[in-house]
């Protein structure tokens, strides 16, 4: 649609101005990245005279992000701070500032600095037209990971995706948009598993992805490892995705045909060849592959008991050590 050539039309459907808008933002060891993003955050976006709430998220930092706010406070930034009383991952950090999150519309960046401010920006006027889940996506990150990584990328979505009604977008990450009514929605769910972006997806609602290349971390090294983001894409699967069980009732169905054609072929050869039937080799060929086939199948039972236990558990998701005042000016 053409906004400028139909603008009293378009103006009148859009969404008014947002009364109030929250940034989530977890942060772990983060004081020198934030020192530069809170005040040039503040600056950008009450440009407009808008109000916003900078909600930062100390996920147990070793730091001084929580004097490094405190001080930003002091000096008027519509600050508040919410430290977890230890570290307890960015995905419960993410949950807790949802949870207490005071705007009609929440955004959700990282506090490195490498989401930019123009993105975030760029996100609201989506909004108003009417979406109510804008993400960020990254242009050009398949082509610069090596071919390995994008085959058990694709393979992981694959698999997330089989069977299941709702998109789970690729390359889209917690650089995201928010309307009330889907924080809402996150916050009415249970579960412990938090895999942010599947349930990003699962939630539902008007989305549209915008563009973005991320900036370089200003300070300090990225706290996702490949070990980090494998074990992440276990939780996602296991939490998501019922096929990995699938997969095991497919194999076993697969190897007890594979063997009852084995049986049969070695039958008819003694019988109709009079070949004699091979002894020691086949049958300890045959017993370590299925001893194989059969610890593989139930560490991927287990893999979802652990869920469940976690589940049944019902353990808070993440402690709070103490929360500053609401921004001056709300209640
Ligand atoms: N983060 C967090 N808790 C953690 C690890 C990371 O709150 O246990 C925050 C971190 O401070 C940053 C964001 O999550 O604001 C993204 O982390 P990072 O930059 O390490 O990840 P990457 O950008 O490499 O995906
Ligand atoms: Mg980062």
């Amino acid at each position: 649609m053409n906004m400028s050539s139909n603008s009293l039309l378009a103006t009148d459907q859009l969404r008014p101005l947002p009364a109030l808008i929250t940034v989530v933002l977890p942060a772990f060891n983060e004081a020198r990245n934030l020192a530069d993003l809170l005040p040039e955050l503040t600056r950008r976006l009450t440009a407009g005279g808008q109000s916003i709430e900078l909600l930062v998220v100390d996920d147990g930092s070793q730091d001084d992000t929580a004097l490094l706010c405190h001080g930003l406070i002091q000096q008027g930034l519509p600050l508040r701070l919410l430290r977890l009383s230890r570290n307890f991952g960015k995905e419960a950090a993410l949950s807790a500032g949802l949870d207490i999150a005071a705007g009609d519309v929440v955004i959700t960046m990282d506090s490195d600095g490498q989401h930019p401010i123009d993105t975030a920006l760029a996100m609201l006027p989506v909004w108003r037209e009417g979406f109510d889940v804008v993400y960020a996506v990254q242009t050009g990150r398949r082509q610069s990971q090596s071919m390995a990584r994008r085959g058990y990328t694709s393979f992981f979505y694959w698999l997330m995706q089989r069977g299941s009604r709702f998109e789970l977008p690729t390359d889209a990450g917690d650089f995201r948009l928010l309307d009330r009514r889907v924080v809402l929605a996150l916050r009415s769910l249970p579960e412990r598993a938090r895999y942010m972006k599947g349930l990003f997806a699962w939630v539902g609602f008007r989305s549209k992805a915008i563009e973005f290349v991320p900036d370089a971390r200003a300070h300090g090294e990225t706290n996702f490892t490949f070990t980090h983001l494998l074990a992440l894409a276990f939780t996602g699967l296991t939490a998501f995705s019922k096929v990995p069980l699938r997969l095991v009732s497919v194999l076993g169905l697969l190897v007890s045909l594979g063997s009852i054609a084995f049986g049969l072929w070695i039958v008819s050869e003694k019988v109709f060849l009079g070949n004699p039937i091979s002894g020691f080799a086949t049958l300890a060929a045959s017993v370590t592959f299925l001893a194989g086939v059969q610890l593989l199948c139930l560490g991927i039972i287990a893999e979802y008991l652990g869920r469940v236990f976690d589940e049944v558990k019902q353990r808070p998701l993440y402690l709070v050590q103490d929360l500053t005042a609401p921004v001056v000016g709300l209640d």
